[in-house]
């Protein structure tokens, strides 16, 4: 296994990051961002969950999911992640999207990983069927597959079917960890190289998102609604465009709406672009789950799949 551990602890620190950092003021607008805290740069308590600053939700409860199936497992078993997702929803987490509990709920009456999403996707309409509620969570798979892209590209659509079966977030979920795979494998440009690989396959939305990105032409605006292609856009759009991993984060935690999910996407990208050193220890300090996200990080590089 080639991923230095350190950027691999990158990822798993920077998705709690910006999962945290985003979580008192998701739903907020940017202006009323502004108003409270002029820009949000520290992790506070209270605000829209009534939690302890550095409280993760439920994109890095979901990512601890994955990222300890694989280590236990030592390899992807979309059957093992999804009586994992039961348990936690089982849990009675203060946080949960919609076509994740629906997912569950299917999971939980008997569907096997690979009807339960897709059942639910068939029956929600246009608008309500593509959230960005897989990406969330998808990226500790980089780490043990960044060696093996092709299997990675597979299991990270996999990983997205157990809740998200619309093609949008199962590409949205290969492209963005082929993306943290670039960084962690020092490739010169990652999102040129994930949107390559994927080629014709990519679903157009997706792919008229990213590829201006990857050309470093810069969207007239950027939405952080809940629709995949959004927040990947964003996320995407901030890592690329930033100095500093803090300076990712901070950007799309400030822009307001979804800000835990995109400042999570943001942050695990950042955390692999910047490595974890360069992740504010101020921040991971706050972090309750930061021993065992670094021990996986760790762990998830001695995996070794199929
Ligand atoms: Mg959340």
């Amino acid at each position: 296994m080639a991923v230095d551990e350190l950027d691999g602890r990158g990822v798993l620190l920077g998705l709690a990051c910006g999962d945290a950092l985003g979580r008192p003021v998701e739903f907020w607008s940017p202006d009323r961002i502004a108003h409270d805290y002029d820009t949000l740069t520290e992790m506070v308590g209270d605000g829209t969950w009534g939690k302890p600053s550095g409280t993760i939700t439920d994109d890095t409860d979901l990512a601890l999911c994955i990222a300890r199936s694989l280590v236990e497992c030592d390899n992807f078993d979309p059957t093992d992640v999804a009586s994992r997702f039961v348990d936690w929803y089982d849990s009675g987490p203060f946080d949960i999207g919609n076509m994740t509990a629906q997912a569950i709920n299917r999971l939980k009456q008997g569907d096997p990983w690979d009807v339960a999403g897709q059942q639910v996707w068939e029956a929600s309409p246009e608008g309500s069927n593509a959230g960005n509620g897989s990406i969330m969570r998808c990226p500790p798979l980089a780490i043990p597959y960044a060696d093996d892209l092709e299997t990675l590209a597979r299991v990270s659509r996999q990983s997205s079917q157990i809740t998200h079966a619309d093609p949008r977030c199962t590409y949205g979920c290969a492209v963005l960890n082929l993306t943290i795979a670039g960084y962690l494998n020092n490739a010169p440009n990652p999102l040129t190289g994930a949107l390559d690989r994927l080629g014709a396959d990519m679903p157009a939305e997706l792919q008229a998102a990213l590829e201006p990105l990857a050309n470093g032409d810069r969207p007239d605006s950027l939405s952080t609604s809940g629709y995949v292609v959004h927040t990947l856009q964003t996320a995407l759009h901030d890592v690329l465009t930033a100095d500093t991993a803090e300076d990712a984060i901070v950007t799309a935690v400030n822009r307001g709406g979804d800000t835990d999910t995109v400042g999570a996407v943001a942050g695990a990208v950042a955390g692999a672009r910047f490595g974890a050193s360069e992740l504010p220890a101020r921040w991971v300090a706050e972090i309750d789950e930061e021993r065992e996200l670094r021990r996986l990080a760790t762990d998830l590089c001695t995996v070794e799949g199929d």
